[in-house]
């Protein structure tokens, strides 16, 4: 198949490299000229664990090509995804600007009949307007199918998720494009559930508010053990061996980050509340995580009192182990707050530095590894569980147990 790919971030670049995988000839189109400049000489702009192996291998085949040309990169595609964008708004709604800019690019410069498959997290109804939207910028009479095809990847095991996932939803109202989409994705081997196109759309903002909800959940259960003289590990293994609960995503923390869970479950209250549903359960979750993320600095300050002054080693700043993405990441609030409390920060992160740079505050000194982020501090901190000995350097927990006082709510690899 020949396929074009709109937006080459987390997922549109791990879609286009898996699609050129499978053997179909793939154009990955973005707006940004610095991200095609460095892909067209085969650098990921993303850290993503075996893409940029990936990426090399399918260049060298001619089998995917980047460009920031819509009109190179739409011509003659059977297919044509959307994986732009979808951030929040101020009322916590999804910001729809790039899947407006994207519809009004794709029909001026289409040329012949498609299937537009939308991998973007949308709200429901969203694909019925993309599809309305496209029309009206057609400089001429096209047939265009819509396919709602969420993705479920997690960022640091995207790709190894793209060839493993639980399962593969596509959502139309259009009986022929499903069976395409079907076809596509059939070398990935991967159960398929197809749908009509809403449910599609819903199902992707039902399974991440579930998982927030998970993670929340326990989080409060930890506070209420810590309380209790309860030991909340045990207490997590002792529920997620239920097969009726399971284990994933039961390790208490310092809450959800990153570029989905938040944004997403505030989508779906949002949703709920256009149609004057107020979505309880979520609206919970997303409130007990906000707590949370406070807390790891209040239990400092409960612990060592004043914290003016102290030298705190910060390790791990990404808003997850393995990948180098900073949206929504709990270490911008614990700087924050350390800071404010008038402490000295030295961070050190495997491969989020750079990114870390542009959110955190710019008090906080950077180290070039876990040694020299924990020599001479009062307190260590350990935020996202890198299990550093992927990344070539010394397991976190072998350096800080020297020091006397670490700090984690999260699971340290052993
Ligand atoms: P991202 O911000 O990393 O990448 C989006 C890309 O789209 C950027 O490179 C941007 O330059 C490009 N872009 C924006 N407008 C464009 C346009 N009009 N034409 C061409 N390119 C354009 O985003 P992401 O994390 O890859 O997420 C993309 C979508 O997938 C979102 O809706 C998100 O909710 C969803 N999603 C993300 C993940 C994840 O783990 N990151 C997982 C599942 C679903």
């Amino acid at each position: 198949m020949n396929i074009a790919v709109i937006g080459t971030g987390y997922v549109g670049l791990v879609t286009g490299v898996c699609l050129a995988e499978i053997g179909n000839n793939v154009t990955c189109i973005d707006l940004d000229e610095a991200k095609i400049s460095t892909l067209k000489v085969g650098i990921s702009p993303i850290f993503e664990e075996g893409l940029e192996e990936l990426l090399n291998k399918n260049m060298s085949l001619n089998r995917i090509s980047f460009t920031n040309d819509y009109e190179e990169g739409l011509f003659g595609k059977d297919v044509i995804y959307i994986a732009v964008g979808t951030p929040q708004m101020a009322d916590g709604s999804a910001d729809l600007s790039y899947i407006e800019s994207t519809c009004e690019a794709i029909g001026h410069h289409l040329s012949n009949d498609t299937i537009i498959v939308t991998k973007s997290t949308v709200p429901v109804g969203t694909n019925d307007y993309i599809k309305a939207r496209i029309h009206q910028y057609l400089k001429r009479d096209l047939s265009i199918k819509i396919v709602s095809n969420p993705e479920f990847l997690k960022q640091g095991t995207a790709v190894y998720d793209t060839f493993h996932g639980d399962r593969i939803v596509i959502g139309s109202d259009d009986a022929q494009a499903l069976e395409i989409l079907e076809e596509i994705n059939a070398p990935f081997h991967i159960p398929i559930i197809k749908t009509d196109l809403r449910s599609a759309e819903m199902i992707k903002y039902a399974s991440n508010a579930f998982l927030a909800t998970k993670i929340s959940f326990i989080n409060e259960m930890a506070n209420l053990c810590e309380k209790v003289g309860a030991n909340i590990d045990s207490v997590s293994r002792g529920i997620g061996m239920d097969t009726r609960i399971g284990s994933a995503f039961l390790n208490a923390g310092t809450g959800y980050g990153g570029s989905c869970f938040p944004k997403d479950t505030r989508a779906i209250i949002s949703t709920g509340r256009s149609v004057g549903l107020h979505m309880q359960i979520i609206d919970s979750a997303v409130r007990v995580n906000e707590m949370q993320k406070g807390i790891l600095v209040d239990k400092m300050i409960q612990q060592f009192g004043d914290l003016n002054g102290k030298k705190i080693a910060l390790l791990g700043l990404s808003f997850k182990p393995n990948t180098d993405d900073m949206r929504e990441a709990p270490s911008i609030l614990v700087a924050e707050k350390l800071i404010k409390e008038g402490a000295i920060i030295q961070a050190y992160d495997p491969v989020s530095i750079e990114n870390a740079k542009k959110v955190l505050p710019y008090q906080v000194n950077y180290k070039t590894s876990i040694q020299e982020a924990i020599t001479n501090v009062d307190i260590a901190i350990i935020l996202s569980e890198w299990d550093v000995r992927k990344t070539g350097h010394s397991p976190v927990l072998f350096m800080v147990r020297e020091y006397p006082i670490i700090c984690t709510l999260c699971h340290v690899p052993l």
